[in-house]
């Protein structure tokens, strides 16, 4: 784990930030995502939720990075808003930190640590993935 935030880093944190609190609602929008592109370009996501199926933002915010070309995607953020309008950085589900590895297995997330922003690796969120007993291709 390394910790706190250059310029860049709080530039993707701010990104997700002001995307949650322009677009949250409680029913439908509670967590936003900003991902860096290897080029530096940063990819939004918003969680998508209904009565049955939610769809966490970062998964959102990778595919976005995909759209946009981007082959290595080198760190993302989490962020949900607090009730007095500030935004806190979210941890990865447990979902998220399976697939995020797969579609990005370098990328660095920036976490919370006991209120300290840390930057994680893929093995600090998941450090015994599940792995196939055999492959069946
Ligand atoms: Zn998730």
């Amino acid at each position: 784990m390394t910790s706190p935030l250059n310029d860049t880093d709080r530039r993707l944190v701010d990104a997700a930030s002001e995307l949650l609190v322009r677009t949250h609602d409680a029913d439908l929008h509670r967590v936003a995502a900003a991902a860096r592109g290897a080029s530096g370009q940063i990819y939004l996501g918003l969680s998508l939720r209904s009565p049955r199926v939610s769809v966490c933002a970062e998964s959102t915010a990778l595919a976005n990075a995909r759209i946009g070309g981007e082959q290595d995607i080198e760190a993302m953020v989490s962020v949900g808003l607090r009730e007095d309008g500030t935004t806190v950085i979210l941890n990865p589900c447990g979902v998220c930190r399976e697939l995020v590895p797969a579609i990005a297995p370098g990328i660095r997330t920036l976490a919370d640590d006991g209120g300290h922003p840390v930057w994680v690796t893929a093995a600090d969120l998941l450090p015994m993935p599940w792995v196939r007993a055999r492959s069946y291709d």
